[in-house]
């Protein structure tokens, strides 16, 4: 970086921003899909099939389809547990990757080392960041190949979870009227999964079509989740809300097919390169066997600031990290010494040099300088999700692409013919809203069920100041219970599978034990869930952002972060390699210290 970079302006530039969408009712300025957006929350791709209610026993009952139970049920199956039953409310696996078919949906992170179990079942994939339907197809292939279908209840939405003293099992409610039991639930209902809506004034009284991204309706628009045209928006005035990593891969297709797109922005996010590219299938043969293993500990280590003698992955967030641990190397070298200042001093450093860079490239790309400047984001990288892609900031070179930048503020207003930004009326044919989906809510209202575990005690009121774990998966006083997620582990937010897959082979090993002494209930103490709290409290190490950022879902939209905050996204204090290493000495060990079996 040649250009010099005056850093206190800059600060200055991002705390103005900032103060411009600080909003005094954060999470709340979101509504839930309900009333007329209620078919928001439906599964627009399956008929309901009607079926009996199960009333059965299961070994292990796996709640969520997505990634999480998928790895978990491969876990247990690979550990000789049978017995496993996937309850998921979508018609078939996927999650996230299962509701999520707008065009352009890809995955940010590497598919080498995103798409779990690439050995176990004998997939190579084709591209280095591969499109959703890519994913879709690995997660059933998952499924078939460890047996995972013959057992599931799909379309089968969990109302409550209970456990039953007496009998030493888990009762589980459904929306088909099912009362199954199980002796070990696993819990894997990801955080990023329920639509939300903004709250703009007027928003259901518009009178022509609209969707969420998260239900994209192709009916309407025309076209496939594969990229062909979507031939019905050649004459449509296409008005789009949202501009985060959806928004991102959606729009170029948008672009391309809509007669006019009219693209609300209230924050620009920070577009850096994508560089994708097709695999090799002869480069690939040549990878020795456990070579994702070395892929997965290779990006997490670079991840984390750590050193490898080659950078595998190589991309755009092993080079975010890279530039920090790079200068925190170099303050040393020059005599700085090594205290959290020098940290923060090159975290900041790097994190400028490259934000000046990102915001370089939007002129590069975008013709018209009003609208390159209106694209450009002015706060850290970190503050928001990083996007990456090659054709967003083009898809404005488009003639029929409009960027609607509302500084900060947001629509105003949505009538009957359309929506209204700075103090303008844009009449539009079809309103689609990519905007994002609820986090830091109440978990029961983000999963759709209640837990209720020994004496009446509920997770959400447990949880109410915070998650409290140990390892982020056992919780005391719900025993057989297991939570599936990256809080409080490894908490590797750039690679979320990882955290997964290892988290179902602890859980698998756990209850492979249980079985094996004719364990009854598995529950963590209340001391090691005390002992893992404080750990984790006692570390500055969180996902969550800095209050000084642009608002967003990275930092509670802007509003303090306290104790409930800072506990739902804690990771281990020496971070997620350490983890890793960590767990595997944990259950190897077969004490399984501080969970005791009776
Ligand atoms: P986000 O929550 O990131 O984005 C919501 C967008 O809606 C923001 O741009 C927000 O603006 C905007 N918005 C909200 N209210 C208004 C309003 N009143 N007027 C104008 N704009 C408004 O949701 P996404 O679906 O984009 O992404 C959610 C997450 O899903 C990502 O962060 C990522 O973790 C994941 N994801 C991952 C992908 C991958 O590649 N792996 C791809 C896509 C998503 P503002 O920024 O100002 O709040």
């Amino acid at each position: 970086m040649t250009e010099l970079i005056d850093s206190d302006a800059l600060r200055a530039k991002y705390r103005t921003e900032r103060d411009k969408r600080l909003r005094t009712d954060g999470n709340d300025q979101y509504i839930q899909p309900t009333g007329r957006f209620a078919h928001l929350l439906e599964d627009p791709y399956v008929a309901r099939v009607e079926r009996e209610p199960l009333f059965d026993e299961v070994a292990v009952a796996v709640i969520g389809g997505g990634f999480s139970g998928l790895v978990t049920a491969a876990r247990l199956k690979q550990a000789g547990i049978d017995d496993v039953r996937i309850i998921e409310g979508g018609g078939d696996v996927g999650g996230a990757w299962y509701w999520n078919r707008y065009p352009g949906a890809m995955c940010d992170t590497a598919a080498m080392v995103y798409l779990p179990l690439l050995e176990e079942t004998g997939h190579m994939p084709t591209r280095k960041y591969v499109f959703a339907p890519e994913i879709f197809a690995h997660a059933q292939r998952i499924a078939t190949h460890f047996g995972l279908y013959a057992n599931a209840a799909l379309s089968t939405q969990v109302t409550s979870l209970d456990w039953d003293e007496a009998a030493s099992q888990w009762i589980i409610s459904t929306n088909r009227g099912d009362r199954m039991r199980a002796k070990f639930v696993t819990m894997g209902t990801g955080p990023l999964h329920r639509p939300k809506l903004p709250g703009i004034d007027g928003i259901e009284t518009f009178a022509g079509h609209s969707f969420h991204t998260s239900r994209w309706d192709y009916g309407f628009t025309g076209g496939d989740p594969a990229g062909a045209p979507m031939v019905n928006l050649v004459h449509k005035r296409v008005g789009i809300i949202g501009t985060g990593a959806t928004a991102v891969q959606c729009i170029p297709r948008l672009a391309r097919d809509a007669g006019e797109l009219f693209v609300f922005q209230r924050t620009p996010s920070s577009i850096d390169v994508r560089n994708n590219h097709a695999i090799d299938p002869q480069w690939f043969e040549t990878l020795e066997p456990d070579w994702q293993q070395q892929w997965l500990t290779n990006f997490a280590t670079l991840q984390t600031g750590g050193f490898t003698e080659e950078d595998l992955v190589h991309d755009g967030w092993t080079d975010i990290s890279k530039r920090i641990r790079d200068r925190v190397v170099a303050d040393l070298g020059a005599g700085a010494e090594f205290t959290p200042e020098t940290m923060l001093k090159a975290y900041e450093a790097s994190d400028d040099d490259k934000m000046t860079e990102i915001r370089a490239r939007v002129d590069t790309v975008v013709d018209d300088s009003a609208t390159a400047d209106a694209l450009k984001p002015w706060y850290r990288q970190l503050c928001k999700r990083p996007c990456f892609h090659d054709e967003y900031l083009q898809a404005y070179n488009e003639p029929g692409t409009h960027l609607i930048d509302t500084d900060g503020k947001g629509v105003e207003r949505i009538d009957e013919s359309g929506v209204w930004a700075r103090g303008m009326h844009y009449d539009l044919d079809c309103i689609i809203f990519a905007s994002g989906f609820e986090v830091g809510t109440e978990a029961s209202r983000r999963s759709g069920f209640e837990t209720t575990g020994r004496h009446g005690l509920t997770l959400g009121k447990y949880w109410a100041e915070g998650m409290h774990s140990l390892h982020g998966i056992h919780v005391h006083g719900f025993p057989n219970l297991f939570v599936v997620g990256p809080s409080q582990g490894a908490n590797l937010i750039s690679n979320i599978t990882q955290n997964l897959t290892e988290a179902g082979a602890t859980i698998a090993t756990i209850i492979r034990h249980a079985i094996d002494t004719g364990a009854d209930e598995v529950e963590v103490t209340e001391a090691a869930e005390d002992s893992w709290v404080r750990l984790l409290e006692g570390s500055e190490r969180s996902f969550l952002g800095n209050p000084d950022c642009t608002p967003g879902y990275y930092n509670n939209e802007g509003k303090p972060i306290g104790r409930r905050e800072r506990l739902n996204g804690s990771g281990y204090p020496e971070g997620p390699v350490a983890y890793w290493s960590y767990i595997d000495r944990w259950r190897n060990s077969g004490e399984f210290a501080g969970i005791e079996f009776r």
